[in-house]
């Protein structure tokens, strides 16, 4: 798989993220001027961001620790913590949010000013560590094996650290009984040291930006509307006001962006996994050499066939082509024009299947088989005629004024299907392919004349039954 989140990015994309970034500071700036301006009271705004904020951290945790089994790339592990503990402050804050408008925004407290600059510091500090580690292993690809060894479902494990260091930050901030007890959580400004963090996080995920890989550049984004939520919450924390709003719409915008990335990616990947699939399907049930089915495919299908024509009540032909004295070409002209030569013969065969259901196949070295689904006896034999006549168009010479040419043999079953067996067609169309090398090569014998000959006389071969063509 060629995983997207190590894709270089095309000039047009990193522009087109560029002036996103670009908006997205200017647009937080106006927001800026008008601070304290009151918008419209919408009781449900807050609640239904975390709500989505809890949802895109959560997934996106879990397709990056998804995306860390398969790729085995340490960096996604940290990437994958600071997603996670994000998802879990914004559980947090959700539960908190006591459904009056005054409380429809619970920031830190003085109380709980621990727990929010641990969660601030924890998604800023593990974005660090993810792209310090991916600058590493940039420079020492085999950093990623040496960490991880060869076992990597332990390493999965590691975001529940985070998880208990979170719970602990909480318990110590008194947030859990202000949650239960349903108290009032008065709001108060960040400090200036989560927007430190923030802005630090900003710069570095820039700095090592420079190779232009979408994991990158999507980062960025997200780093650039989080420092922008940090300062929007910094200046001013005012319920309702546009810079309250525009912190919120922020904070969707830097969870979002890395879930959308990732979801692309699942998608490619199942794209790319269909388009495998189908090349490797084709690729198993084709001859390498002439290009047309192998016996596999023969194998498969014409059982399938068997049993379609038992349920229909139709016949079912097939017919077995071997070309003559094929050894004494390869000796005279090589191994190569020999090929060349079964190449020639197998395409002309191929162009002349015109019914959907025939087809056909290489049965090994210089043979071949036709199968004809739903076909009487006498369109078998016309279908006989005319490949053998193909083969006579080709002109291949074979030495001498002698040109290459084939036998054929061929055998049609009317039914009962419960007294027979593909297996058993297959040995009567080899029989009659054996009566017509038998009888000098170069022609087409039914098995069904050959088995009325044998009725009628239990002689094998009597004279004036089997005309060459
Ligand atoms: P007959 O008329 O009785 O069929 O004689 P024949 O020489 O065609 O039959 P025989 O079974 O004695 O030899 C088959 C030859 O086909 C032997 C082998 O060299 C050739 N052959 C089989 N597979 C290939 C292949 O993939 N490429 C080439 N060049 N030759 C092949
Ligand atoms: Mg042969
Ligand atoms: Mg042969």
């Amino acid at each position: 798989m060629n995983a997207i989140l190590h894709q270089t990015v095309t000039s047009r994309l990193r522009w087109t993220t560029r002036i996103l970034m670009l908006l997205l500071a200017v647009a937080s700036l106006l927001a800026m001027l008008h601070t304290t301006q009151p918008w419209p009271q919408l009781a449900a705004f807050a609640p239904a961001v975390a709500t989505i904020v809890v949802l895109s951290t959560t997934t996106t945790a879990l397709l990056l620790l998804l995306q860390f089994k398969i790729q085995k790339q340490f960096f996604l592990l940290p990437l994958a913590g600071a997603y996670a503990i994000y998802a879990l402050a914004a559980i947090t804050s959700l539960l908190s949010m006591h459904g009056s408008p005054d409380h429809a925004n619970p920031m830190t407290s003085d109380t709980m000013s621990n727990w929010g600059a641990y969660w601030q510091f924890g998604f800023c500090g593990f974005i660090i560590i993810a792209m310090a580690f991916r600058k590493a292993t940039e420079s020492f690809p085999q950093l990623n094996r040496i960490i991880l060894g060869k076992n990597t479902v332990p390493f999965m494990l590691t975001p529940l650290l985070g998880i208990i260091v979170y719970m602990l930050a909480l318990n110590a901030g008194n947030l859990f009984s202000a949650i239960m007890s349903s108290s009032p959580i008065v709001t108060a400004p960040l400090g200036w040291g989560s927007w430190i963090m923030a802005a630090a996080t900003f710069v570095l995920v820039r700095a090592f930006c420079s190779d232009d890989k979408l994991v990158t550049i999507f980062l960025s984004i997200a780093a650039l509307s989080h420092l922008c939520h940090v300062s929007h919450l910094l200046i001013d924390n005012t319920p309702f006001s546009a810079n309250w709003y525009m912190a919120h719409l922020l904070s969707l915008f830097s969870f979002t962006t890395l879930l959308a990335v990732l979801i692309l990616q699942l998608s490619q990947f199942t794209r790319d996994l269909a388009d495998s699939h189908a090349y490797l399907m084709e690729k198993a049930h084709k001859d390498s050499l002439t290009g047309i089915y192998n016996r596999g495919y023969f194998d498969e299908t014409a059982e399938l066939e068997w049993r379609r024509a038992q349920r229909n009540g139709t016949p079912i032909s097939l017919l077995m082509l071997d070309i003559d004295h094929f050894k004494g070409y390869n000796d005279q002209f090589g191994h190569v024009k020999g090929d060349k030569c079964l190449k020639k013969i197998a395409q002309a065969l191929h162009a002349n299947m015109q019914r959907p259901g025939d087809f056909v196949a290489r049965f090994g070295g210089e043979e071949f088989v036709v199968l004809l689904p739903a076909t009487t006896a006498e369109g078998c034999h016309a279908m006989a005629q005319k490949l053998h006549l193909a083969v006579q168009k080709l002109k291949i010479s074979a030495g001498d004024h002698r040109r290459v040419s084939v036998s054929i043999g061929h055998a049609t079953w009317n039914g009962p299907y419960e007294n027979g067996s593909i297996n058993e067609l297959l040995s009567q169309a080899d029989l009659a392919l054996y009566t017509a090398k038998r009888l000098g090569r170069n022609r087409i014998v039914r098995y069904e004349d050959l088995a009325h000959s044998l009725a009628w006389s239990k002689s094998l071969f009597p004279p004036g039954v089997m005309s060459p063509q």
